[in-house]
């Protein structure tokens, strides 16, 4: 099936001046602000300024963008302790509580504080550059409790000008018969939910044709799969995703190219390497290191998301200038260091899903050769495929480039149950 929109979803831009801004412009606007929220949090919020003490670090020496990069990373796993040694936010809040609109509570427990800045977590342009429009009928199914993703998406289509339909979470017989009986064209939420909800209304003997009247959707909180993308797209419906979070809001988005997600115009954003928080090349994973520059409430410096991902600094052809994150690429907890390189399990599963028809398993064994990381990819094949030098050369080929390493494929007759997608067998005694 075609698109079935009704409007162009395609063209136009949020904020075509801040968009659009040219890059060297953008680059020195975005690393001047970083310095300046470093300075702010320092002043303001005492919970960020011990951290820097317990780190010796002098807010006076942090003078330009390399001072800057050189600062210790805030782990977001470690933000609960921070919370409960010194209730409520661990001294990171840079007003007093009473000038607050809305505190969350997500799972850690850690709260999240929302200030009474009109879109003070950046989303409508995120809701408006995926593709909503005024006057959409959107259904919100995240949740409206305890954390912000129901409430703080549901007033940035307010915000646009759209209507919401506030479902949360569940319930998927009332949310089928909601969608077909508002004709809902706008939805929000996880991809495989709305997937859920199209397969119960063929199962409640709606006509798909003329009861489905969908015709965008922001997905979010979950791995958007290419096939998964496919089946909707099939039902006629625009899928983009985007990188929310409870803290920092609207991070990034994707265009219309769907081809990775441009970073908001409010937040400087480095790839890191996870362990020693250094700013790492163009290209390579690492983990999403965000500063909030807009946020006076609650200011975020060199915040480690734990999430991993690789910076994009191509040209957009929506007109966008800014970089884009290509996906969320696992977390930062689950990589493994080779040669110098990060490697995430899901790097693995990328290269074998090159070849459905013969791999069956496969993980990766890192042993040491003296000085040198050596890497083995172990490969079971299905039962009937020969292991050929043909295959082999294929397979280390793909594995090259989706680890950038060069790695050594092996047909083997077993891989343990339960075994690690990475098994790490070096010895560093
Ligand atoms: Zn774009």
């Amino acid at each position: 099936m075609t698109q079935r929109t009704q409007k162009d979803r395609n063209t136009g831009f949020y904020d075509e001046k801040a968009e659009c801004m040219g890059r060297a412009e953008r680059l020195r606007f975005k690393q001047g602000e970083a310095v300046r929220a470093f300075q702010y949090a320092c002043e303001k919020a005492p919970g960020y300024r011990r951290f820097m003490d317990e780190r010796g670090v002098d807010p006076k020496t942090v003078r330009n963008i390399d001072d800057f990069s050189k600062l210790p990373v805030l782990k977001k796993n470690g933000m609960p302790e921070r919370h409960q040694s010194n209730p409520p936010f661990g001294g990171f809040l840079a007003v007093p509580v009473e000038e607050l609109k809305r505190i969350y509570a997500s799972p850690g427990p850690i709260y999240d504080p929302e200030g009474r800045k009109e879109d003070y977590w950046g989303l409508r342009k995120c809701v408006y550059n995926i593709g909503f429009r005024p006057g959409d009928l959107v259904m919100n199914t995240f949740s409206y409790h305890l954390t912000p993703a129901g409430i703080f998406l549901d007033e940035a289509c307010n915000g646009i000008g759209c209507v919401t339909a506030p479902t949360g979470v569940g319930n998927t017989e009332i949310q089928a018969k909601t969608m077909a009986g508002l004709k809902i064209n706008g939805y929000i939420g996880v991809p495989s939910f709305l997937m859920s909800l199209i397969k119960k209304m063929e199962e409640l003997g709606y006509e798909i044709e003329k009861d489905l009247a969908m015709e965008i959707a922001l997905v979010a909180g979950e791995i958007l799969s290419p096939s998964l993308r496919k089946g909707l797209n099939d039902y006629g419906i625009i899928v983009r995703q985007a990188y929310i979070t409870a803290d920092l809001g609207g991070v990034a988005y994707e265009c219309p190219q769907e081809n990775g997600m441009h970073i908001s115009d409010d937040l400087y954003i480095e790839i890191c390497d996870p362990v020693t928080g250094e700013p790492l090349p163009f290209g390579t994973i690492g983990e999403v290191v965000v500063t909030d520059f807009s946020n006076e409430c609650y200011p975020l410096v060199r915040y480690g998301t734990g999430d991993l991902s690789v910076l994009d600094e191509g040209e957009c052809r929506c007109g966008r200038t800014s970089y884009k994150l290509k996906g969320i690429m696992g977390r930062a907890d689950e990589v493994t260091k080779i040669k110098g390189m990060f490697v995430h399990p899901r790097q693995i599963d990328e290269a074998a899903a090159k070849f459905p028809d013969e791999v069956e398993k496969i993980r990766v064994v890192v042993t040491r050769s003296g000085v040198t990381d050596m890497m083995t990819v172990e490969i079971l094949l299905k039962q009937g495929v020969a292991g050929t030098d043909l295959l082999k050369t294929a397979i280390d080929a793909k594995i090259r480039e989706s680890t950038k390493l060069r790695g050594n494929a092996v047909f083997v007759a077993e891989i343990p149950e339960g075994s690690k997608k990475i098994e790490d067998r070096r010895k560093w005694n």
